[in-house]
């Protein structure tokens, strides 16, 4: 049989390059690709890694390029033969004090966190084994920003028969609204980040749904989850979460044991389900 392989985006720094150390950590039994869009980033982390005493390898991949995805796809293909691990982590969120229009950084975060994710997915999900694991980092607020959208979206946002195709037109009409600035009068939350995430926590149970029904004998879980609040560049330094300790729940979702069947399609923080 093939050797495993586990693959971790946006794994330069901050969360993910802890995630990375995890897994090698807790003797993932297989290869653990560490993926950065920055080569002489990634190249660094791993360089970093291996004086720690752990065996990792790179690979490029910018998950706003879905060539760049599709050529990770094409390499896990040949070398591999499919993927055992999929940890869906590179982010990005503008700062409190950024000066970009409201409509700006609403496009530019969506088109990172949540399509981004989405075109990672379309192209490693197809490879992923029997037992696979993905894991897509969300956060807890999108379930804050869940809470402010209009009755009528969180209704959306919570139909389970809400389908892949449906939530990409939200998405894309949150972003129009932003950009007409009447977002909120259109009953959205006035976060781009928080909006993003949604999408991220509402992927994932879709995309657990279709695993579910295309593939029930083959025991994969895919979940959203919170890393908590964690010191990052993202985060700033007064966080209380070390990367390590954000890293504990991907990690934990990311090895679940072969034979569970749950958590599946759920937003996990601190080990624990959430209510959507
Ligand atoms: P960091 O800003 O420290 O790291 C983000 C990582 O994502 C970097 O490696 C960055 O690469 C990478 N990235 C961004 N855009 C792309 C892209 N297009 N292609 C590939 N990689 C990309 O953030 P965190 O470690 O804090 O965040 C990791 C995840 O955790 C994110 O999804 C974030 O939303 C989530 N999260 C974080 C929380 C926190 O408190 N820190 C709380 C809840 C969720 P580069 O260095 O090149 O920019």
């Amino acid at each position: 049989m093939s050797k495993k392989v586990a693959v971790v985006t946006g794994a330069n720094k901050g969360i993910g390059l802890a995630i990375v150390r995890e897994l090698c950590k807790a003797k993932f039994t297989g290869d653990v690709i560490l993926t950065a869009r920055n080569e002489k980033l990634g190249n660094e982390a791993v360089k970093m890694l291996k004086s720690e005493g752990f065996e990792v390898a790179y690979h490029h991949l910018d998950i706003c390029d879905q060539g760049s995805a599709k050529q990770l796809s094409n390499f896990l293909q040949k070398t591999y033969g499919g993927l055992d691990v999929l940890i869906n982590n590179a982010g990005m969120a503008f700062k409190n004090d950024a000066t970009e229009p409201f409509g700006e950084q609403a496009e530019v975060t969506m088109r990172t966190n949540f399509w981004g994710t989405l075109w990672v997915c379309h192209a490693l999900l197809p490879l992923l084994r029997p037992n696979a694991r993905v894991v897509n980092v969300s956060s807890f607020v999108s379930k804050k920003a869940l809470d402010t959208c209009s009755p009528q979206l969180q209704a959306k946002f919570r139909d389970t028969e809400l389908s892949e195709e449906e939530l990409c037109l939200l998405m894309g009409q949150f972003v129009i609204a932003a950009q007409q600035g009447n977002h909120q009068a259109q009953g959205w939350p006035n976060t781009a980040y928080g909006t993003t995430k949604i999408g991220v926590t509402v992927l994932s149970r879709i995309q657990a749904h279709i695993l579910t029904k295309t593939r029930a004998a083959d025991g994969i879980l895919l979940n959203a989850c919170c890393p908590g609040w964690v010191r990052t560049d993202m985060a700033g330094s007064k966080a209380p979460k070390s990367p390590e300790e954000g890293a504990q729940t991907p990690t934990y979702l990311a090895l679940l044991p072969v034979g569970a069947k749950e958590p599946h399609g759920q937003l996990v923080w601190d080990k624990t389900v959430q209510q959507w």
